[in-house]
């Protein structure tokens, strides 16, 4: 590239992920590269996609932050590079964020940019704490100012101005000059029992408010132990903070949960989770890596078609020449399935045969509504979704077939009770059918037994590998927040999630934190997984996300 590039200084609002812009959502995923500082939430590093560069500018656990002349440095030497160069900050990025300087910079070595505001704690924050900025009975203005001290230690704030504006008052970066700002307010004419509050980590699942007057606010915010960042407001306003209290009445409100999940599959959990008010980390543990060239796939399916030339067009013999059944574990395992025909462009027509040719089994609902993605709605489904039930059931069915000499397709309005299935002799008989699984490579082995024990030909194709997601900065971001004791629940839908998760997090002393949250399974391979790994175990009572969602509730009320 020897093109210049282009800088965007982007707000990323206060926090909460979903209060990002949609202008700055779509740069997560177009920038090449993205500075970014502490104010940037864990929530949104889940966001960006994994393959981004990051850099990160802000002040670490016992190390300075990069100083401003340097970040300037990196956004012109990274713009020069012809990259599409995100620099993105807490807030709004010329709310108190040194966006001016950077532009300023940027101007001086003719590099364009654009700016992206964003929503700003001293509004943001306020609301969510349920002090609405101005109202038309208390108030007719706002003022933003900082409560940072000079670098000779003074404070450059007109109290006497302030004192008589009547506005509503906010001070960023005041909180440790709380006690000098309530007093010399108070001694520039305020009255001493006007309403104010401290909101720390505002629009965040560790959202705290204080409210107060300005005569008890210093001693009320210390016994609170408020953590940053924080910021004052002072005004009638905040009256109407507990009236207005509308964070907490959501069920999930203070909860930060970490979902784990493949890369691709942004799911509805997260979705879920949020609506009910959590703030939501999404973690890719694991990646899904489809099987390049899948000709092993290729030759199975061709057999299964030559297979099927010899079933008979009525399918009521194949008792005699065998039955067919493809089976799926995983909405991945579908998606990885029809992509691969496309390249091949092979014809599910022919593969399927025709109608009750072949059977189709799903592992659970949400891998049969995947296969109704591609047109496939007649998918049988166990009761139970995990694989040694998936096996138990084929197994079954091909046995109540048998017994009553039946097609699969009459079968399926026959409603056989359960009762009357008696296993078969199976040394005196033929195959009882072929089944196909297509799933991922190291799929569980329960799968098997009933299948086989059931006398049925077994082919199991790996469709894809899954592998553990790489170290980022958003795995050491949780890592420290786990140790911090900062993390409620961390969910997993299998027992790859699980693995992925503490490799992520692997270092020596982490194991002691493992029990620090509780560990929400999808079902009980999963929750013996994470119980191996010391973890504290809560399992759905059904493998649904629903599930999931209703134990994650019902945990919080008890
Ligand atoms: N550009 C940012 C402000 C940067 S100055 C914005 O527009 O929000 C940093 C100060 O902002 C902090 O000291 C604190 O006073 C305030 N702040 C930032 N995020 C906050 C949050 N989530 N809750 C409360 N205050 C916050």
């Amino acid at each position: 590239m020897s093109h210049t590039g282009k800088v965007w200084i982007a707000g990323a609002g206060p926090g909460d992920a979903e209060l990002l812009t949609l202008k700055t959502e779509k740069l997560l995923k177009d920038a090449d590269v993205i500075i970014y500082d502490a104010l940037v939430s864990a929530e949104i590093l889940g966001r960006i996609p994994e393959d981004k560069e990051l850099i990160f500018v802000g002040k670490r656990l016992g190390n300075h932050a990069v100083p401003q002349w340097r970040i300037n440095q990196i956004l012109v030497e990274e713009a020069k590079k012809g990259k599409k160069v995100l620099r993105l900050k807490g807030g709004d990025p010329f709310v108190f964020g040194r966006g001016g300087e950077e532009a300023e910079a940027l101007r001086e070595h003719g590099i364009l940019f654009e700016v992206v505001p964003g929503i700003t704690s001293a509004v943001a924050a306020l609301a969510y704490a349920g002090i609405p900025v101005t109202h038309r009975d208390y108030v007719s203005s706002f003022h933003v100012m900082t409560g940072h001290r000079g670098k000779d230690g003074t404070s450059r704030i007109d109290y006497e101005t302030l004192a008589k504006i009547g506005g509503t008052l906010i001070f960023l970066m005041g909180l440790s000059s709380l006690e000098e700002i309530c007093w010399r307010l108070v001694e520039a004419g305020m009255k001493p029992d006007t309403p104010a509050a401290v909101v720390s980590r505002g629009t965040t699942a560790r959202q705290r408010k204080v409210v107060s007057d300005l005569a008890g606010l210093p001693g009320k915010v210390q016994n609170a132990g408020i953590s940053m960042p924080a910021l004052i407001v002072v005004g009638d306003v905040c009256r109407l903070s507990e009236e207005f209290e509308w964070t907490k009445e959501r069920p999930l409100d203070g909860r930060q949960i970490v979902v784990t999940r493949p890369e691709e599959n942004r799911g509805d959990l997260a979705e879920r989770l949020k609506e009910a008010g959590a703030q939501v980390i999404e973690m890719p543990t694991i990646r899904i890596r489809p099987i390049e060239e899948n000709q092993r796939l290729r030759e199975e399916l061709n057999t299964l078609r030559a297979r099927l030339k010899y079933l008979p067009e009525e399918n009521e013999k194949n008792r005699e020449d065998g039955i067919e059944w493809l089976v799926f574990t995983s909405p991945t395992g579908v998606r990885i399935f029809f992509e691969q025909l496309g390249k091949w462009r092979m014809d599910i027509r022919q593969i399927l045969g025709g109608p009750g040719k072949v059977c189709i089994a799903a592992i659970g609902r949400a891998t049969a509504d995947a296969l109704g993605r591609y047109g496939i709605f007649d998918v049988a489904v166990p009761e139970k979704y995990c694989a040694k039930a998936l096996g138990e059931f084929i197994a079954a069915q091909t046995r109540k077939w048998e017994r009553y000499g039946i097609s699969p397709t009459k079968w399926k309005n026959a409603k056989v009770e359960e009762q009357e299935v008696v296993p078969m002799d199976v040394k005196s008989r033929k195959m009882a059918g072929h089944v196909t699984i297509l799933r991922a490579r190291e799929g569980s082995k329960e799968l098997l037994p009933p299948l086989i024990e059931a006398d049925l030909e077994v082919t199991d194709v790996a469709l894809y590998d899954t592998v553990y997601a790489a170290k980022s900065d958003l795995s050491a971001r949780v890592q420290s927040l786990i140790e911090r004791s900062e993390i409620d629940a961390v969910t997993f839908t299998s027992g790859s999630t699980v693995r992925g998760f503490v490799e992520l997090l692997r270092v020596d002393d982490m194991a002691d934190h493992l029990q620090d949250f509780q560990a929400i399974c999808i079902g009980e391979q999963t929750e013996a997984e994470a119980k191996a790994y010391g973890m504290r175990t809560v399992t759905a009572p059904e493998a649904t996300i629903e599930a999931m969602v209703r134990t994650l509730m019902e945990l919080g009320e008890s």
